[in-house]
């Protein structure tokens, strides 16, 4: 039945895009490249339950390769709380930067 709703919310022309996401933005530990994942707060996180059934946190890992020919892998594991709002995130071969550090350009920073 989920799997149904998936398809149709994919077909409507208006919601599938414009659903509750989060920009991660990583910068490669080897070769620098900057790179933005997209997390859908719908659909990418898988939940952890209580012993009631109960939503109790939810957990998302991507691994992120840059396009630049590196192709070192960067880990990224994210934990949110039950209102899908990040409560801890780790990651491994690369760094957390901010949108601005993401956008901006490399060589206003020298
Ligand atoms: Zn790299």
């Amino acid at each position: 039945m989920s799997f149904l709703k998936k398809i149709a919310s994919a077909l409507s022309p208006k919601g599938a895009e414009e659903g509750d996401a989060l920009w991660v933005y990583v910068r490669c530990h080897r070769c620098g490249e900057r790179i933005k994942t997209r997390v859908d707060l719908s659909y990418d996180l898988t939940p952890n339950y209580d012993d009631e059934g109960r939503v109790t946190s939810y957990f998302s890992r991507k691994v992120l390769i840059g396009s630049r020919g590196c192709f070192a892998p960067i880990e990224v594991k994210l934990t949110f709380d039950a209102q899908r709002r990040v409560s801890s995130r780790e990651i491994n071969g690369g760094q957390f930067i901010s949108r601005e550090e993401y956008e901006g350009d490399e060589a206003m920073r020298e």
